[in-house]
């Protein structure tokens, strides 16, 4: 693993970036900052390795705020309707930055503070420990979180980010990452080309503000049936209710999955690059974001502006708004307890 300094913060605390490699030319850069991946290089075809996630390379892009390009989501990924929550008959009030509800962990969330390098981090490896301590009370969550994500390049050409977390009190927590990928590498304009497959027969409709109705509806007969391979770009414009409450595909699917290890919860595949991502997780459900709200705002380090559709995240996680859902998998964390998630993101070629 190399180590660079990448910026500093208005406090003067030093900003690290990281650099980890593996034995056939790939490489993951990630920072202290927000425990964000800030590029991850993967072959093509032809062998020719570029860069498929969206991100800066100046550390005042992420710092000046931005859509979540990479960064670890803590303490609750996606939306928690009405930021408020009821826990062993206490009401909690969190912070509502997005509209009336909380989204990805409030005003600051983990993706904006700086993390600490752990010591259990191998000099050697491939491998990069971070650890935050998020205090009781932090965007009106009860608890103090100590939080640590272990980032991991393996020889299979893997991304692997295992997350675990313990709490001094009752609270909730649902952490993820909000890497934005482009199969294609930085020359890629949209993800609409690209081929997706989720593992998943249903997913979590959501009301017109974004929230999950509480069903679990079969994807049977509807555009949000990725069981097989299917461009993105085939349905998402159709007249259906949840792809204009999404402005296109941002939903929870049901993961079909079974036992502890991680299993397939998502393939993409780019024609153009003959690029595969498998995504493996331990978590029950992903978000599928097609970038909808990428507005061209964000210049990359390309120099061209990251616009709408322009990169896909495969959020795995918990069901969004599940401390007011009885019917979804819990999220509640007690003391003596440990949160544990695995996700990996394989890369490959089409056979
Ligand atoms: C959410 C979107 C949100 C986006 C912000 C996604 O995970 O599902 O609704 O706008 O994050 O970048």
């Amino acid at each position: 693993m190399k180590r660079q300094q990448f910026g500093v913060l208005p406090d003067g605390r030093s900003v690290g970036l990281f650099v980890l490699e593996n034995s056939n030319g790939c490489s993951a850069a990630v920072t202290d900052f927000g425990a964000t991946v800030t590029s991850l290089v993967v072959p093509d075809q032809r062998g020719r390795l570029s860069n498929v996630a969206l991100g800066f390379d100046a550390p005042d892009n992420y710092l000046a705020g931005h859509p979540y390009f990479g960064s670890t989501i803590g303490r609750f990924g996606n939306r928690i309707s009405d930021g408020r929550f009821t826990l062993d008959g206490h009401d909690y009030r969190l912070a509502r930055n997005n509209g009336p509800n909380h989204l990805h962990g409030g005003t600051t969330g983990f993706g904006m503070l700086l993390w600490r390098v752990t010591s259990d981090t191998p000099p050697d490896a491939q491998q990069l420990e971070l650890n935050l301590i998020s205090p009781d009370g932090d965007e009106g969550y009860p608890g103090r979180l100590d939080t640590s994500v272990t980032f991991t390049l393996t020889d299979r050409n893997e991304l692997r980010i295992d997350y675990l977390a313990t709490t001094d009190r009752p609270t909730i927590v649902n952490l993820t990452n909000h890497s934005y990928f482009n199969l294609a590498g930085p020359a890629g304009e949209s993800i609409l080309d690209h081929e997706i497959m989720i593992n998943a027969d249903r997913f979590t409709p959501v009301n017109a503000g974004h929230i999950p109705t509480g069903e679990i509806r079969p994807v049977d007969g509807t555009p949000m049936d990725f069981r097989r391979m299917t461009p993105i770009g085939t349905r998402i414009d159709g007249d259906d209710d949840q792809l204009s409450f999404g402005n296109g595909y941002d939903h929870n699917w049901v993961l079909n999955r079974s036992g502890e290890e991680p299993t397939l919860a998502a393939k993409v595949y780019d024609p153009t690059s003959g690029r595969v991502m498998k995504v493996l997780t331990t978590e029950p459900g992903v978000q599928f974001y097609s970038g909808n709200f990428l507005d061209g705002a964000f210049v990359g380090r390309t120099g061209r502006p990251y616009g709408r559709r322009s990169g896909l995240c495969l959020e795995t996680q918990h069901f969004p708004d599940s401390p007011n859902q009885p019917c979804f998998p819990s999220t509640v964390l007690l003391p003596g307890e440990t949160y544990r998630s695995t996700t990996i993101y394989r890369f490959g070629l089409k056979p």
